[in-house]
């Protein structure tokens, strides 16, 4: 975990990677910040999962087929994807770039893999990570919010073994175990970021070898 400067191009937005296990709250915690914010702006990726119930095309994502999201691959439209749960997810490139431009910063909501990718070509970017107060909360969530059937919340809580293992690839971390708490450390990293000061990040190894000695227990 690191602190990193701030931007040398002031008009420039920043681009913050936001990631976490499913039924962390990721995306209400975004969305609140954007809430909040006009000058924070929330990446809408492309899809080719199936859209949910209470989705909205354009909003949620933008849903496409295979064949489409393979066309945009081999355009190059996408700054990053990655195949998650079974299905393509994608962050276009111009989108990005355009609200870059325009001052504002730029939340994405990806997986490690995209967010790797994103470090890798614009390291100035900052990456979040946002993790469950445990792994059996993380189990309640995905059971009380009645999205999927037990097998479907079984095969999220095995990705969300592997998502957490990568938990050390990001600069920040941020435990969403109240709403309001979360919130308001992620609005200080953001914050810090713009009025280039450092964030100083509690100590959270223990916390985190506690989460992570609970996720060995589930094949
Ligand atoms: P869900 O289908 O539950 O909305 O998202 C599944 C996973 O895909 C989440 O970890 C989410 O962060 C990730 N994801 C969503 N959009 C993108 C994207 O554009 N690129 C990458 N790499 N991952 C994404």
């Amino acid at each position: 975990m690191n602190n990193k400067s701030n931007n040398k191009n002031s008009k420039t937005g920043r681009l913050i990677v936001i990631s976490a296990p499913s039924g962390t709250g990721k995306t209400t915690l975004v969305q609140a910040l954007c809430e909040a914010d006009p000058k924070l702006m929330v990446s809408v990726s492309h899809t080719t999962r199936p859209k949910r119930d209470g989705e909205t095309d354009g909003i949620a994502y933008h849903f496409t087929d295979v064949d489409s999201f393979r066309e945009m691959i081999n355009a190059g439209q996408f700054l990053e994807y990655a195949k998650v749960f079974d299905h393509y997810y994608g962050t276009s490139r111009n989108a990005v770039e355009s609200q870059l431009s325009e001052g504002r910063d730029v939340i994405l909501e990806i997986n490690w893999q995209g967010a790797a990718r994103i470090c890798q070509l614009m390291p100035e970017s900052i990456s979040i990570f946002i993790l469950p107060p445990s792994y059996q909360a993380l189990e309640t969530r995905l059971t009380d919010r009645g999205e999927d059937d037990s097998t479907t919340i079984q095969r999220r809580l095995r990705d969300a073994k592997n998502e957490l293992s990568h938990y050390k690839e990001y600069d920040f971390l941020v435990i969403n175990d109240e709403f309001e708490p979360a919130l308001a450390e992620l609005r200080d990293i953001l914050a810090s970021l713009r009025e280039n000061r450092q964030v100083k990040q509690a100590d959270l190894s223990q916390f985190v070898a506690g989460l992570m000695a609970e996720t060995k227990d589930f094949q």
